[in-house]
This record gives C-alpha cells, structure tokens and sequence, in this order.
C-alpha cells in the first residue's frame, strides 16, 4: 500500500535542490559584483603593464622595418596612410607620414619620443598629414629638448614650417599644463633638413651615416610631383629599399641591387579600371577623372616584380595599396606578378614587421598590431 506522503517526496527534493541552486546562484552572483571592480582592475593593470613593456621590449640586434602604413589616399579599412619605421642598432627612423600612422606606431610597440628622424619621400598629402603628430608624440613622449629632425626633398622647409606653426598654439597650452620640464618648450616641432639631389636621373645621396647605419635617398620618377625619393636603408650586412611613390625607374632598380627587402608601391591598374568603370555610382564627382589620372604616377605590382626580378631583392613587400582591398583579394590585385619575380612577395597589411637579424641571411614577418 502507498504511502500518502510518499508522493510529496520528490516535489520536496527538487524544491530543495531549487532553493540550493538558486542561492549558490544568488552568492556567486553577490561575489563577483563585490568583486567586479577588482577583476576589472586586475586585468586593466595587465593590459596597461603589456602596453608599457611592449615598447621597452628589447630586439635582438639587425635592421627591422615596421609597416605602420600601407594604404594611400582611399580609405582601407586594412590600411592607414603609408608608413615605414624602421629601427637599427638603437636608432629608431620613420619613413613617410601617412595619415593614421602615427597612431599605428605606438600600437606597434615603436618608442615614437626615441625617434631620431622623420624622413619624408615627397609632400602628397598622403605621405605628409601625421607629421604634426608624429612630432608631438616624439616631443612629449621622450621630453625631448631639441625639435625631430625632418629630412626631406628641398620643399621639407614649407612642410615642416606649416605644421610647426599649426601645431604653436597646442604646444604652449601643454608647456603651461604640463610644466617645462616634462615638455621643454625647446623641443616642439620639427627642424628641416632639406637636401639637394644632382640632375643626373639617378642621382643619390647619403642622408645618414653613424654608428653604421647609412641612408641613401635617390631620386624617383613621381612626375608632377617633384622632387620624390626613396631611400635605401644599410645596417650591418642588411639591406632595404623604401620606392616612395614612382613609375619603374632606372635609379630604383639601381639602389635595389642585391637588397634583402624591397618595399614597394604597388596599384592594380585593371582594378582601378574597375573602380573607374563604376564611377557613375558615386556621390564624387571627381572619381571618375582621378582613377583615370593615377594609374599614370604609380607602379603596377607586375612591374614592381620585375624590377624586383632585375635587381635581385630577396623579398618583395607590396605597399602603398591601391584601390583599397580586403585580404580576398589579395591574389587578384598581385595579377601577373608571380610570373615576372620568383622570390616571395607579401601584399603589405598595417601591423607587419620585418626582421633582418644583423649579419645573417635569415628574413622573418610577422604580425604584431594588437
Ligand atoms: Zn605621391
Ligand atoms: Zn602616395
């Protein structure tokens, strides 16, 4: 015979079960909200201690280039606008200040206040516009007492005069805030230093040269835009080439020779024409005449494999992308190239850092921005 309770049993077990899981509930819930605030703090702290240490992190020594800036005047969702860092040995040099990158560098871990100077190719606003944050950065972020120096094609006075005055207001609102010693009112801004290349179509010369570090700018051939460089940068039996902005050239492939990395501009002409075709859909009406106008400037990236393939570079980094494109379509903006260049060729992306440990052959990429 049953007991009349017995069935009340279970019902009993499962509210007790019910009224215990809901109050570990209740008490794992009170927990962490009392104890929130420290979670929160706690992992802040990391993040905040990886930050700082990422740009103290010491690298072996070797000649190391970071692409802060891959893109050029078109938004990329990939790219900002074009920016090479390029440390060796202790000395930290930036190539081009396209817009964005500045930020790009300190997210890459590049101390910006230990730079020693800022190199421009040529005065597009594409390859100019971080500049003043860039000098900022390099003021305050390293209590600088003396300006960056900004080498540059003659034409650098203009630029870095523009940006010093611009910039005059912000720096006198910091110096009152922050006080003189943490940002010497000396240190704002940047000092020209404009050179002047010979007539001869190839014509070079050494921009930098200490503690084995040499920097040769040579000219390009970006006509209207003149003058326009690139530079070619030496440091203990490693090389790299950065194009600036040019159609193939006989002086680039001349600086090119033998170079462990080849940095070069790169625009798909049939894309553009796809771009171009479609014009009629945009709210710009200077569309269609600019992706008519740009393929005539710049380099298609079969001919950067073939000078690639003339000079014999060991690597080829595809950079200053153009039109802008998702990592998809990579293989179809390379087009011919692989045809003309046996060697690898990378399609440049913000973030990328190449490494040439000192006196080695060895060549290594990868992706650092977080
Ligand atoms: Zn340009
Ligand atoms: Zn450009």
């Amino acid at each position: 015979m049953q007991n009349a309770n017995s069935g009340k049993k279970p019902t009993g077990r499962l509210l007790k079960a019910a009224i215990w899981v809901v109050s570990i509930i209740v008490i794992v819930v009170l927990t962490a909200a009392f104890f929130q605030k420290h979670i929160f703090r706690f992992a802040a702290t990391k993040i905040i201690q990886q930050r700082l240490l990422s740009q103290t992190h010491k690298k072996d020594d070797g000649l190391y280039a970071g692409l802060a800036g891959t893109g050029a005047p078109f938004p990329d969702i990939n790219r900002v606008g074009p920016c090479i860092v390029v440390e060796a040995g202790n000395h930290l040099y930036i190539i081009d200040a396209g817009p964005g990158s500045a930020r790009n560098i300190g997210l890459m871990g590049f101390d910006i206040g230990k730079v020693d100077a800022i190199l421009l190719t040529h005065f597009h606003s594409d390859h100019i516009a971080d500049l003043g944050e860039m000098m900022l950065q390099r003021w305050a972020g390293g209590s600088n007492a003396k300006p960056v120096d900004v080498i540059g094609p003659k034409g650098v006075e203009t630029v870095v005069a523009g940006f010093n005055h611009a910039y005059s207001l912000d720096a006198g609102y910091r110096v009152a805030f922050h006080g003189a010693a943490t940002v010497p009112p000396s240190g704002t801004g940047g000092r020209a230093r404009p050179y002047d290349l010979s007539s001869e179509e190839d014509a070079s010369l050494i921009v930098v040269d200490k503690e084995g570090i040499k920097i040769t700018a040579f000219k390009v051939n970006h006509f209207p835009a003149y003058p326009a460089v690139g530079y070619r940068v030496d440091y203990k039996g490693r090389s790299l080439v950065v194009s600036g902005d040019t159609v193939p050239c006989r002086s680039l492939k001349k600086q090119s020779q033998g170079v462990d990395v080849l940095f070069h501009e790169a625009q798909q002409p049939a894309m553009i024409k796809m771009v171009h075709d479609q014009a009629g859909l945009s709210p710009n009406p200077s569309l269609a005449k600019i992706t008519a106008d740009i393929p005539s400037y710049h380099t298609s990236p079969e001919d950067a494999a073939k000078t690639a393939n003339e000079a014999g570079v060991k690597h080829l980094v595809l950079y200053h992308i153009l039109p802008p494109l998702p990592p998809v379509l990579h293989s179809m903006f390379l087009g011919d190239s692989e045809k003309y260049y046996n060697g690898p060729i990378t399609v440049g992306v913000d973030g990328l850092l190449i490494s040439l440990p000192a006196n080695s052959a060895k060549i290594s990429i990868k992706q650092i921005l977080k």
